[in-house]
């Protein structure tokens, strides 16, 4: 087998070398490395000794303390090497603090009661943004509750190292995670400043946006030039309380998301219908030429959609109209686009198709939210709540396994949060 050409003493010198260069430490030395069993040679131990000049740091107020005495021998888990696990091993001293009394020693890669070092928690939460949890779990060796408290980790180092100076403009949005009718409320930064998600809350009440705004601040909400929104009525409640000095617009995507939702609901009613009446093939297979956008079909779909056109079916009408709507938005200035919607939401009171009659007097309930969409224009990048949306739902359906909901806020940060990381001698990810 190969493990037995890799010689009894792994080149001790030089991972020491290698050591000092990734991860060097001022007031410890590495001492001695070994195998922790010489015949498995499974686990590469690495024996640190503070320097003879190195004094402790009391772990309570992070200064220089006397000494008390020493602990057993611990081993805290660091990257491992070529498929080699590895170990720091080290004897923790307890110091006499005169302000906090005997406390553990602090020491640079670890805190608090960790077993896994400090750089062993970036590097497993590094892989598991590329990877799922249970992925970096499986390739590293390592139990899931590793990768899940690393992720954590460096998340909360992320929150609360992160800049929030000068937001001016957000947007916020509902997910739907698990199944049944449970709901996130998420708020990005939508600014040219930055893009990333601030802040998550569960369900989306009022209650939980006004959360959100009790978290930001007077001081900071104040300084809010722009709210993006769908029409969900709790959240334009609070936009209008806590944030009045701001443009509240509503964005392009949650209105075509609306729309799309409206074309599902006549189609699916008006393909129960045909059934009922011997004409099911019509409507079968029509669902994403229905939402789609021309440009993205496919030449199937194409096909099928000129098909449709030749009957004076509800789906199709509703089709039109929607797609009629997306001039909307090519509009420059805030005049000719309310008057566009206007004769749009009067041709489709006109149509007699119910799901689209309530959009237009959804529209038109809300017509000067939605021309501050044009007020905004070129402030805020109109494609990115939609942007952020999927990856947030890429993030939910690839996560296996988030039951819990910190599990789900956690890897929503993780990975949407545009969190800063500390600097790293060496980056190992
Ligand atoms: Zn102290």
């Amino acid at each position: 087998m190969l493990r037995n050409n890799i010689p009894r003493s792994p080149t001790a010198v030089q991972l020491k070398t290698i050591l000092n260069f990734v991860e060097p430490y001022k007031s410890f030395v590495y001492k001695k490395v070994r195998w922790a069993d010489p015949e498995a040679k499974t686990e590469i131990e690495v024996l640190i000794e503070p320097r003879a000049n190195g004094g402790a740091i009391c772990s309570g107020c992070k200064r220089r303390a006397p000494g008390y005495d020493r602990l057993a021998e611990r081993r805290f888990e660091f990257v491992p090497l070529w498929q080699i696990a590895v170990y720091f091993v080290y004897a923790m001293r307890r110091v006499d603090c005169p302000r906090c009394g005997v406390k553990v020693e602090q020491v640079p890669w670890c805190d608090g009661k960790n077993q896994l070092t400090t750089t062993y928690r970036w590097f497993l939460a590094g892989w598991a943004k590329r990877l799922s949890w249970k992925g970096v779990a499986d390739v590293f060796d390592t139990p899931w509750q590793n990768v899940f408290r690393s992720v954590k980790h460096v998340v909360s180092w992320g929150l609360a190292h992160r800049n929030l100076e000068g937001i001016e403009a957000i947007g916020v949005d509902e997910v739907q995670w698990q199944k049944g009718h449970k709901y996130l409320t998420l708020v990005y930064q939508i600014d040219g400043g930055s893009k990333r998600l601030l802040w998550i809350g569960k369900d989306r009440t009022t209650k939980t946006f006004l959360r959100f705004f009790r978290w930001l601040g007077k001081e900071r909400a104040s300084r809010l030039k722009f709210v993006c929104s769908d029409m969900w009525k709790p959240y334009l409640k609070v936009i209008a309380k806590k944030a009045s000095q701001a443009i509240h617009v509503l964005d392009r995507f949650h209105i075509m998301q609306k729309m799309n939702k409206a074309i599902d609901e006549v189609r699916a009613g008006e393909a129960r219908q045909m059934k009922e009446d011997g004409y099911e093939q019509v409507l079968k297979h029509s669902r994403w030429c229905l939402l789609k956008r021309p440009e993205n079909m496919t030449e199937k779909q194409t096909v099928k959609l000129a098909e449709l056109l030749k009957y004076n079916l509800r789906s199709v009408r509703a089709y039109l109209l929607k797609e009629d709507f997306q001039r909307f938005w090519e509009y420059v200035s805030p005049g000719w686009a309310a008057k566009f919607l206007d004769q749009w939401c009067t041709r489709t009171m006109r149509s007699q198709v119910e799901p689209m009659k309530d959009i237009a007097r959804s529209l038109r309930g809300h017509r000067e939210l939605i021309l501050n969409w044009f007020r905004a224009k070129g402030t805020m990048s109109s494609g990115i709540v939609e942007g952020l949306n999927n990856k947030v739902k890429l993030t939910t359906r690839k996560s296996y396994g988030f039951r819990t909901y910190e599990a789900i806020e956690t890897s929503l940060y993780h990975n949407l949060g545009a969190l800063p990381e500390p600097e790293f001698t060496h980056r190992f990810w």
